[in-house]
């Protein structure tokens, strides 16, 4: 392909940082490029804690531990998400119960949210879809009400915001990921976010093993032992390293995306309002984090034309998520709602090259084989 979807993009400073790490002679987790990680996304946006974890998975099924989800509890997931968002929770013994996107963009629909509650519900989990923020105040208003827990899947929602408030740090809890696909990336990686402190001490012990190895090398306690559930969640100091060498650079990572997020916008616009297919929506409540740029066809049949015939151009779009619930390992388990927002989406929604290093000549000669189209 003469344009891929997507290429993982080098700061640099990447080898110098591991070669680092290795020098420093500790390259197990939790060292020195771990603290210097965590203390970068603490001190930046205010969470509680921060805890650096192999996946964003990994830190969704820590997720699911904190909250205490037990074999039946309820946990609520947009259908139109990655599988992890309920996977977590289902390793955990969840229901999952799907709900629908919004009309206006495929982020959960938090008015429909209410009449999907039950005595068993435990967890709400709005995924901040394309880095666009969920209707955070509605989503913690109706939690509150209710005595849920929200966990946020802020895996693609890095250095974005709601009314001004850093994504990941309004629900209890919120799981990043450094995926190579995302904005910030270290391969595989990804972080727990923690903004309710009383999550904080049982998230270490989770995180190591089940024990209470963090306490003892803060020297709080004079040994340490098995104390809880858990599992090896912590990535080594050399992926820490390459992380920390992407954050050093995540304004000016940042502003490519945006400056190319923004050209595909302008180059877009007038055929979007020809009413050809719609452009990415961000509502007033939310910023952009150009995570992606996507545009949703007004059928099937007009999606999978753009996708050919930007491939007979060597450029490679892709489609993005097939409905949850109607998923091969859940549709039996799911209650039979139909969810016609998803399913549109599934069906209408295709995702064009955006990477750090692509070009703005990129994106012109993309936006104009989309125009022949
Ligand atoms: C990428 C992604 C994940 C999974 O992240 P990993 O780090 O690969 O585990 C989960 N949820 C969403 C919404 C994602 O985009």
């Amino acid at each position: 392909m003469k344009i891929p979807f997507n290429s993982p993009h080098l700061t640099g400073k990447e080898a110098h940082y591991m070669y680092q790490a290795v020098n420093n002679g500790k390259l197990s987790g939790n060292g020195e490029f771990t603290k210097r990680c965590q203390s970068f996304f603490e001190d930046k946006y205010g969470f509680k804690k921060c805890l650096l974890t192999t996946s964003c998975t990994d830190a969704l099924e820590m997720c699911a531990i904190l909250c205490g989800i037990q074999p039946g509890d309820e946990v609520i997931v947009p259908s139109y998400t990655f599988v992890s968002s309920a996977l977590a929770f289902v390793r955990a013994g969840a229901k999952i119960v799907f709900a629908d996107s919004m009309k206006r963009n495929p982020n959960i629909d938090a008015e429909q949210i209410e009449a999907l509650i039950t005595p068993k519900t435990k967890v709400v989990v709005p995924v901040h879809y394309a880095g666009v923020a969920c209707d955070m105040d509605r989503i913690m208003e109706l939690a509150n009400r209710h005595n849920l827990m929200v966990v946020e899947d802020a895996a693609q929602a890095i250095d974005s915001y709601y009314k001004g408030r850093p994504l990941g740090t309004i629900g209890h809890l919120s799981a990043f990921s450094f995926h190579e696909t995302k904005n910030i990336i270290s391969g595989e990686g990804g972080m727990l976010g923690i903004n309710d402190e009383r999550f904080i001490r049982r998230a270490e012990i989770i995180w190591e093993k089940g024990t209470n190895r963090a306490e003892f090398f803060r020297g709080e306690v004079n040994k340490y032992g098995w104390c809880d559930i858990g599992s090896s969640f912590l990535p080594s100091e050399v992926v820490a390293a390459f992380l920390w060498a992407q954050l050093e650079d995540m304004k000016n990572i940042q502003n490519k995306r945006k400056l190319l997020w923004d050209k595909y916008y302008e180059l877009l616009r007038p055929l979007a309002e020809q009413g050809f297919f719609r452009l990415p929506d961000v509502p007033d409540y939310a910023t952009n984090n150009a995570h992606m740029f996507y545009l949703v066809c007004n059928s099937l049949n007009e999606r999978t034309d753009m996708i050919k015939k930007l491939k007979e151009n060597d450029i490679l779009a892709v489609f993005h998520y097939l409905s949850l619930h109607s998923s091969e390992f859940y549709k039996d388990k799911h209650d039979g709602r139909s969810l016609p927002e998803c399913d549109r989406y599934a069906d209408c929604l295709v995702r064009l090259p955006m990477y750090y290093d692509l070009k703005e000549s990129d994106v012109e000669d993309i936006c104009q084989v989309i125009k022949i189209g």
